[in-house]
């Protein structure tokens, strides 16, 4: 059963773990049985068997064997169990990053002339490719305020050709109208990209949701074990054959290494979301209370920004949110992420461990600076990316963390 067929038969926990285990991709010719994983399956060339099986070619789909840059058994299976997480999409394109994911989707769909109009709370990287790549083709890019909807209304003119989505913002953890915002889109012709890396295929289904494609690094949730690096864009045809093409043109290509730990991360991720979604949620209203915080962002925590937004369209969480004291300065603040023990300093998130980086989201952006009107206390804040561990030891390292900023 194909991944597409998944997604309209199985539930989501039950999807992890039936995705991409096809029978052909799990047995040895002329063998009874098989195993319960894909095999890695690494291979530049492929063999044909003859002359005339060469000259007839292969069509240009997963599950055909062609040439090692159109990947193997073992990338067609992770591929296919993403597009049976995700109702609605025909397709899945690997990408090594997720970058490289939001880079080649977007170079796939703008052309010369068109414009792309980008929320405000995006990613770094996905701001930068617009700004300034996109530019050296001939393509504008303008940012809009995610959370008025009525705004991009306005802006939307005949150049547009695609919306770039992202909720909640990575930084700020603002939540934005997704279906209001992509009817607009549609209503105009104008393709929504969404990046949904923080609540996935599985706390958010995109496509249900009015996203023509839905993107996501899978270096987060899906690896969950901060050992590898991808991406991947999925769409309904004919979008999905548009961005295959351009990847191809761009010689996009995974590893079955790479792949194969990914199918494995893959499995788990359902039940880790659950935990590190709970422990945020834990954690979040517990650092509410605390006399050195003056905002929580997180949109899981009742009465937070995009409570509301998160409630009525997300289907889960992740361990990923903000927090802002109401008093600091660099220093303290820098002494307490030092002073961490549980919590590593470094990009990313989504792994089994927890991680702290300082956010001055404030900075990055053209519109309002932060969600809703909160109380943003000294404005310096910290991301804390929610792992697997006890969420009592991590609160215990936090206090550790306050006691350090002595002020
Ligand atoms: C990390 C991240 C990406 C990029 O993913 P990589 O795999 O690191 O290239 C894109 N979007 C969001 C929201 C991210 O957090």
């Amino acid at each position: 059963m194909s991944g597409k067929d998944h997604a309209s038969k199985y539930g989501p926990a039950t999807r992890l773990v039936e995705a991409g285990r096809r029978k052909q991709w799990t047995s040895a010719p002329g063998q009874k049985g098989g195993v319960v994983n894909p095999p890695v399956w690494r291979g530049s060339t492929h063999l044909y068997e003859d002359t005339a099986d060469l000259a007839k070619g292969r069509p240009n789909a997963d599950g055909h064997f062609y040439y090692g840059r159109r990947g193997g058994p073992t990338q067609w299976a992770l591929a296919d169990a993403l597009t049976g997480l995700e109702p609605g999409a025909d397709g899945t394109e690997l990408f090594p990053s997720g970058v490289a994911a939001i880079a080649c989707t977007l170079m796939a769909i703008l052309q010369p002339g068109d414009e792309l109009l980008f929320s405000d709370n995006s990613y770094e990287p996905t701001r930068g490719i617009a700004l300034g790549m996109l530019e050296r083709f001939g393509i504008t890019a303008r940012a809009f305020d995610p959370l008025d909807p009525k705004a991009l209304a306005a802006m939307i003119s005949d150049q547009t050709k695609a919306i770039m989505l992202e909720s909640p913002g990575s930084l700020t953890m603002e939540v934005c109208d997704i279906p209001a915002l992509t009817d607009i889109a549609r209503d105009r012709g104008v393709i929504s990209i969404v990046d949904n890396t923080w609540a996935s295929a599985l706390g958010f289904p995109a496509l249900e949701r009015g996203c023509d494609i839905s993107i996501m690094s899978l270096t987060k949730h899906v690896g969950g074990h901060s050992d590898l690096m991808m991406g991947c864009a999925s769409a309904a045809a004919p979008l999905i054959d548009r961005i295959r093409q351009h990847s191809q043109y761009m010689g996009q290509v995974v590893s079955p290494d790479d792949a194969a730990l990914a199918l494995r991360g893959l499995r788990t991720m359902g039940i880790r979301l659950e935990r590190t979604t709970a422990s945020a949620i834990t954690i979040a209203s517990w650092l509410e209370a605390r006399p050195e915080v003056s905002a929580v962002l997180c949109p899981m925590l009742p009465g937070a920004p995009g409570f509301g937004l998160w409630e009525r369209d997300f289907t889960g969480g992740c361990g990923l949110f903000s927090f802002i004291f109401r008093d600091a300065d660099k220093q303290s603040r820098a002494r307490f992420i030092d002073a961490l023990d549980l919590f590593g300093i470094g990009y990313s998130w989504g792994g089994y461990e927890s991680l702290a980086i300082p956010v001055d989201p404030g900075r990055v952006r053209d519109f309002r600076a932060w969600p809703g009107s909160i109380d943003t206390g000294c404005g310096l804040g910290v991301r804390l990316a929610i792992g697997l561990e006890d969420a009592d030891d991590l609160m215990n390292d936090l206090i550790r963390g306050f006691a350090a900023m002595e002020i």
